[in-house]
């Protein structure tokens, strides 16, 4: 007798912040499109996102197949410490809140799904899906060489953090680059705060899965790649399931109606040569200081090149201030007060300040766009990259060192700021993008960067390595929910 095939119903969680929101996303997208699945994606929200609401509705209308719930947003301010509110530890404590929404909602939900996807910070919620018989999967929004830390974290003895810590020793992560202590994050040179705990308990639960999913391909980090491969020296310790590279994943130019703010953009782009214009943006979360930020208008000024800025009110001492809130960014009537005098004048002919945010996939498909000036936070890494631009890497906070280490030394395609001082000088600016824009002499960046484009699109491609790893979890998910249908799970 043949057996009915129900359809896959994954639940993926997403947590805050847009540069999770959009791989989390793009995620469900493809596994809705590609491979059949139905989807509930659980966006969780803190109570200081008041852009992020409308930008997750935006980025979901017109979506078939997808179910989206946003959770109601929680505030944990009262359990972290003022001074020091580190920005992973914000979004755990914020996942652990949400926890018993989301799963009150899975709950009551009349076909409820059989498999949940977590990404980094929601591992937490692994031992519901084990109550529930799911399956379950994280989601690794980011590299191949940062998955394998994630991953290898709770093999790492108090030993190496203390010399990492301490005497500024790189952390060893087998098979792959070491960390270097001028590339570490915050929760390895704090080492037994909460934030570190937590990372390790993210790692120990990482190891219980059935798969790991990167937003990387086979050809982009062959080396971190094998590590993390069934017998490889790091895949073997995670003994149940395998780690699969299913990128890039990364946000199409949307065909909505745009903006008038954005027409404007784009409008303006398309009178500028191919290749002429610099965009300069960081990320969703990144902020400078004053002084810095003053430089770096010099520093544009001083490179003489077409720009595009997506410019934010100055934050002294916290490199991530819009990470939740990118309102939290000033508007444009404030933003000329914060810019050198005349600035905005003097380069109105070549130039755009965008207040806030700015339509980041089109201005970087654009043929005009010809460098990005970037904090490397990975989904701007791939966007560029897929886009064949060439970058300067100006990393802020989280893994975006690790991340400029890996695009400047080993893949090639961008040139890094270095510290030259408190604040990193206009000379040193307009050099760099000089270096991107016209003078890039032997380096290459923007072939090889147009060589990883062709590569990322062949890995997405059906038959290509990416492609045929989501189609092996397909199939996994479909034997185990053969199985849970005869009986044993929730999934039926
Ligand atoms: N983004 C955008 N416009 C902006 C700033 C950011 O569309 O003005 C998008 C960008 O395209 C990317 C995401 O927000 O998809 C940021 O993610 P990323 O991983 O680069 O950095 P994060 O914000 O997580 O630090």
């Amino acid at each position: 007798m043949s057996m009915v095939t129900p359809k896959i119903h994954a639940a993926i969680l997403a947590s805050p912040g847009m540069g999770h929101i959009i791989p989390t996303m793009e995620l469900a997208k493809r596994l809705t499109t590609h491979h059949g699945f139905d989807v509930t994606v659980f966006f969780v929200t803190t109570d200081s996102d008041t852009t992020t609401t409308s930008k997750i509705l935006e980025l979901t209308s017109n979506l078939n197949g997808i179910n989206v719930i946003i959770t109601p947003p929680v505030d944990v301010s009262d359990k972290l410490d003022p001074n020091n509110p580190s920005l992973g530890l914000t979004i755990v404590l914020t996942m652990i809140e949400s926890l018993p929404f989301i799963q009150s909602q899975l709950l009551s939900m009349k076909f409820p799904p059989s498999v949940l996807i977590v990404d980094l910070f929601s591992t937490m919620a692994l031992p519901m899906a084990r109550d529930l018989h799911m399956s379950s999967y994280v989601f690794l929004a980011t590299n191949a060489w940062f998955s394998a830390v994630s991953i290898y974290l709770p093999f790492l003895t108090k030993e190496a953090f203390s010399r990492h810590a301490n005497n500024h020793e790189p952390l060893l992560i087998p098979g792959c680059e070491p960390i270097r202590f001028e590339d570490t994050l915050e929760p390895f040179v704090s080492p037994w705060g909460p934030s570190h705990e937590s990372f390790l308990e993210a790692g120990k639960e990482i190891l219980s899965v059935d798969g790991i999913l990167m937003n990387t391909w086979q050809d982009l980090e062959p080396v971190s790649i094998k590590a993390l491969t069934k017998n490889g020296i790091i895949g073997r310790l995670f003994s149940k399931g395998t780690v699969y590279p299913i990128g890039p994943l990364v946000r199409p130019v949307e065909p909505a109606e745009k903006r008038e703010g954005e027409k404007v953009i784009l409008r303006w782009l398309d009178q500028q040569p191919d290749e002429s214009v610099i965009y300069l943006s960081f990320g969703s979360g990144g902020t400078m200081s004053k002084g810095q930020m003053r430089e770096l208008a010099y520093g544009l000024e001083l490179s003489q090149q077409r720009f595009i800025w997506v410019v934010r009110q100055p934050i002294e001492d916290d490199a991530f201030a819009t990470f939740f809130d990118t309102a939290k960014g000033g508007n444009a009537s404030t933003l000329v007060d914060y810019l050198p005098e005349g600035f905005v004048n003097r380069t109105k002919e070549v130039g755009i300040c965008v207040p806030m945010w700015a339509p980041q996939a089109e201005i970087l498909k654009h043929p005009a766009t010809g460098g990005f000036v970037t904090h490397c936070g990975w989904n701007s890494v791939l966007e560029s990259i897929l886009s064949g631009v060439p970058m300067v890497a100006w990393p802020l906070y989280a893994e975006q060192k690790m991340n400029a280490t890996l695009l400047s030394e080993e893949l090639g395609v961008a040139v890094r700021v270095k510290a030259d001082g408190e604040i990193i000088s206009r000379e040193q600016i307009a050099k760099l993008i000089r270096r991107v824009m016209v003078d890039e002499g032997d380096i290459g960046m923007r072939v090889k960067v147009k060589e990883y484009k062709l590569s990322g699109e062949k890995a997405i491609s059906v038959f290509g390595s990416s492609h045929e790893s989501l189609c092996q979890i397909t199939k996994d998910c479909e034997i185990l929910l053969h199985q849970s249908f005869e009986g044993k799970g929730c999934g039926a």
